[in-house]
């Protein structure tokens, strides 16, 4: 059990995030050709998602951005193995070259689903951008096409990321000892 007024330990730093997701952003904005549509999946990915959009930016990327909320995780460290969407995209996807965007790749249901779902509605293809990737955990075989992190498998917080909804406010990616 995490008590929520715990502060974590720092695992990435503010800076080290910011140098990585510009790199990351000339990796990505390398491979988008003609429309892009990133959907951004609430509510852990909304720091990456402003902060990539900006550094993609600088590279001529001019998106259309939405948000998907799926929920497959409840308020504990635990995964239920399920997946449903709570909040749905408004924009269409038909056609378009759709980049997701998510906070960390764990079991890789979550991305799965984002991912077969966007093909199912037509999208042209459907990548996906994660910040943080937890290895060797992966239920389900599709990797993500571009990784922020490789981390430890260790239950972390802070740049979006929350433990029952607290934490996601933290510059930098923290963990609990
Ligand atoms: P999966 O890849 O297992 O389908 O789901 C990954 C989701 O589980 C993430 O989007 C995130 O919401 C949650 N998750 C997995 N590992 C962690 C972690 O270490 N910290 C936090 N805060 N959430 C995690
Ligand atoms: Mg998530």
């Amino acid at each position: 059990m995490i008590a929520k007024d715990r502060i974590p330990q720092t695992l990435i730093t503010e800076t080290h995030i910011r140098e990585r997701v510009a790199t990351l952003a000339a990796e990505i904005a390398g491979t988008l050709t003609g429309e892009v549509m990133l959907v951004s999946l609430l509510r852990g990915a909304f720091m990456f998602t402003a902060d990539l959009v900006r550094e993609l930016s600088r590279h001529g990327i001019r998106p259309r951005i939405d948000f998907m909320t799926l929920s497959s995780y409840g308020d504990g460290t635990e995964s239920s193995g399920k997946v449903v969407v709570t909040r749905d995209i408004s924009d269409d996807v038909n056609g378009r070259q759709v980049l997701i965007i998510d906070d960390i790749l764990e079991s890789g249901r979550t991305r799965k689903f984002a991912h077969d779902l966007m093909l199912e509605r037509g999208a042209r293809s459907a990548q996906i951008a994660v910040l943080l990737e937890k290895p060797g955990q992966r239920a389900v075989p599709l990797e993500a096409d571009f990784v922020g992190f490789v981390i430890e498998d260790k239950f972390v917080v802070g740049y979006g990321l929350d433990y029952a909804n607290a934490y996601r406010e933290l510059p930098f990616i923290g963990y609990f000892e």
